[in-house]
């Protein structure tokens, strides 16, 4: 059936109807209509694992939702580097929705982490776009070939929870164009996402939901977004503003709903029946999702997935001594009450009812029975609770006679959650103090994480020999964790986020969560790692940081060009370990061209390769016109600007491991001239630079570098003022002219 079909099916029936169709029929629903052949269309949470309510019903997770699969949440997946794992959890997400029957799965989020404070950080995958752009298209593309729908979210430049309903997000274009749409566009051009979610917050004082630039001029007419926008829960104030914008469908509807005010707008004659007519069209298109077949889900099945998943996304990022994997017959003390109670996922819209959740304890007993380890276990701590000294004490005692430590640290769902955001990244201090207790009463010491944003390493981190990252796995993440302690699994999973040495060093720090209704995105396009590596800033570990049981080396680099703008990076990888194992290739480009501050290096592309020991693989990466390209604000557009490039493979975004030099033809975005342009302007313009010295009468004139330093600013109305030169406004005019676009 086509979108023509869906046009015809609704010829004659009522506007007052088809409106109702425009909010939804109840908290997860949209409304029906019979009579043309328009079903109910069932929408749950979320991300990582369904929230279907098939009894009560609420969008905080207050009342339980059916079992499903929790798999690990964007965080995790964003530090997986890896496409692939992304569509394997696509599928499976896709077939438990369609076994329960829904129809669109509200995921995946992928806004940009700003700041690491973010309470939902835990569900978006990077501080890059390029990452969150290529892993959120992977998952779209392979959750929509199982039939249901996605909604990618939150659209757009929804970067915290303080005040994330009335915020308005004070972002320049170019910061917009290259960081925070830009994941957006790919999974809009590359997975064609049934629908978009318009988030809560203002973009520069309009509210995304209203926004007509966003969403549609941006998302329909450049992106070419066929699909259902739909509105964050409750994110419509006026909904007649919101239609008009391009938002198609409110949520929730029912009581909640505003059909009401768009009749009366078509009465007073504010909108037109064609303006209704052309949401309701993309929701009739979008009800062709309903999924029909039936199909089961085999719970054991998905579990081994979930862990599956898990294991491509721990990272491991200290391991000095060796210390793991932990070898056969050592007897180690596992420390925390968080191997015992596992913090695995997120709170809020995103939360799962999982069917079943691994414990690390648990885990890593059965793996040490098999190994000949012995294991002794003590909480040392009650999660949230106060410090407790004989929990320490017991602790410490038990680290003091084992060969290894392993402690569980880390945040509890208290802590971190959509909602809130947080106001420290340091670990609650009772954790911090049995950290560096047990570190010094241990010979070894392994520390894992269970958080889902980021959080401070600097109290302790000097005092442990091992750190492994595990931020929140799912409901597997006991088990992968259990793997990767006893090197049964490779750990491959990189930093998707900067670790900053403290806070106030974050780029986003000074402008995080704004004041007085408004956040400025200060920093501008110096996000994250483009920040740290540009400003020479110290990081504890930098965005790509990511350590393996074996080694890997990058013995060539060889760029080849596709095109006037484009190129080819071929980078020869090898494993010169003794472990099989996954290495991140990560390609940066590094450039100073155009009229713009670029950070220092930017990724531009990256893969994950299996290599066996011993083994080489070359790997080529593509680096198409626009990953050499900025948004040019005047030109309204994606600009190469001429000049020298360096092509740079790196183990993380501060350490270059190969780099080729390019240069690029580009081209020089020339504006128009006229008497108001600043003289330094006239003298650097592409086509008629040249020319200006003549036309003035300078050509020959004893004129310093200081003094044409001193005029570059001016406006050729006001230098021609004050110098009393005698220009002729003929040769001036023939110069503006000439200085056209062509
Ligand atoms: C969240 C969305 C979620 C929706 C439905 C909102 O509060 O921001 O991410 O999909 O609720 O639960």
């Amino acid at each position: 059936m086509t979108a023509h079909h869906d046009t015809d099916r609704l010829a004659g029936v009522p506007a007052e109807q088809k409106a109702r169709l425009l909010s939804g029929k109840n908290f997860w629903e949209t409304e029906a209509l019979e009579e043309a052949g328009i079903p109910v269309i069932s929408m749950a949470d979320g991300p990582y694992g369904l929230r279907h309510q098939s009894g009560r019903h609420d969008n905080l997770a207050l009342f339980d939702s059916d079992k499903a699969t929790c798999f690990p949440p964007g965080v995790a997946i964003g530090s997986s580097w890896d496409p692939d794992t992304a569509a394997r959890l696509g599928a499976v997400l896709g077939r438990e929705a369609a076994a329960q029957g829904v129809d669109v799965v509200l995921g995946p989020g992928i806004n940009i982490k700003r700041s690491p404070l973010c309470g939902r950080n835990f569900e978006y995958y990077s501080e890059d776009p390029h990452l969150s752009g290529v892993l959120g298209a992977a998952f779209a593309r392979a959750l929509q070939t199982e039939g249901p729908g996605v909604s990618v979210k939150h659209f757009a430049a929804n970067n915290q929870e303080t005040n994330r309903q009335t915020i308005s997000s004070e972002v320049d274009e170019r910061t917009l164009r290259e960081i925070y749409l830009p994941a957006f566009e790919r999974v809009v051009t590359e997975a064609r996402p049934a629908t978009v979610m318009a988030s809560y917050n203002k973009i520069n004082g309009v509210a995304a939901s209203e926004n007509r630039w966003l969403l549609t001029e941006v998302l329909r007419d450049e992106w070419g977004f066929d699909g259902v926008v739909v509105s964050d829960w409750s994110a419509v104030t006026d909904r007649v503003a919101a239609l008009k914008a391009g938002l198609d469908l409110e949520m929730p509807g029912g009581a909640m709903g505003h059909d009401d005010d768009v009749i009366e707008a078509l009465r007073s004659g504010e909108i037109s029946e064609s303006d209704i007519d052309a949401s309701v069209a993309r929701i009739a298109a979008l009800s062709r999702r309903k999924v029909t077949s039936a199909v089961t889900v085999d719970e054991d099945a998905h579990h081994e997935i979930a862990r599956r998943i898990a294991q491509e996304c721990a990272v491991l990022l200290k391991n000095e001594r060796q210390v793991l994997p932990i070898p056969s017959g050592a007897h180690v003390a596992v420390i925390g009450a968080f191997a015992d109670q596992p913090r695995y996922q997120g709170g809020g819209s995103a939360h799962v009812n999982p069917t079943r959740v691994d414990k690390p304890l648990d885990e890593m007993r059965a793996i040490a029975a098999e190994e000949g380890v012995t294991i002794t276990y003590a909480p040392g701590f009650a999660i949230d609770g106060p410090q407790d000294e004989r929990l320490a004490a017991d602790a410490i005692a038990a680290a003091s006679r084992a060969d290894i430590a392993v402690v569980f640290a880390g945040l509890s769902e208290e802590r971190e959650s959509e909602g809130f955001d947080r106001d420290t990244i340091d670990l609650p201090s009772p954790q911090v103090e049995l950290i560096r207790d047990v570190a010094a009463a241990a010979s070894r010491t392994v520390v894992v994480l269970a958080n889902g944003g980021i959080v401070s390493l600097e109290q302790w981190h000097d005092d442990v020999d091992a750190i492994l990252e595990g931020f929140l796995l799912g409901q597997g993440g006991g088990r992968a964790l259990a793997d990767i302690l006893f090197g049964r699994v490779n750990p491959s999973g990189h930093l998707a986020e900067s670790v900053p040495i403290r806070l106030q060093d974050h780029p986003s720090w000074l402008n995080f969560p704004g004041e007085q209704g408004h956040v400025r995105y200060g920093e501008g396009v110096l996000v994250g790692y483009r920040y740290f590596a540009t400003s020479r800033t110290p990081v504890r570990y930098p965005f790509g940081h990511g350590l393996s049981y074996t080694t890997f080396e990058t013995p060539a680099l060889s760029v080849t060009r596709t095109g006037i703008d484009s190129a080819t990076a071929h980078v020869e990888v090898a494993n010169t370990g003794n472990m099989a194992g996954k290495h991140v290739v990560q390609v940066y480009v590094s450039t100073e061209a155009g009229p713009v501050r670029r950070p220092v290096r930017e990724l531009r592309g990256f893969a994950k390769v299996h290599l066996e020991p011993g083994e080489t693989k070359t790997v080529e990466i593509d680096l198409p016109r626009r990953a050499f390209a900025y948004w040019d604000i005047a030109a309204g557009r994606w600009v190469v600007a001429p000049g020298d490039y360096r092509i740079e493979v790196c183990a993380d975004a501060n350490t270059v491991l190969q780099s080729s030099a390019l240069t690029l033809e580009g081209e020089r975005i020339a504006t128009e001239l006229t008497m108001d342009t600043p003289v330094g302007a006239w003298f650097e313009h592409p086509q008629v630079g040249s020319d200006v010295m003549d036309t003035l009468g300078l050509t020959g004139a004893p004129v310093t570098e200081e003094q044409l330093a001193m005029i570059a600013s001016m406006t050729m109305r006001q230098f021609i003022g004050i110098s009393g030169l005698n220009v002729s406004t003929d040769a001036l005019q023939a110069l503006m002219t000439a200085s056209r676009p062509i």
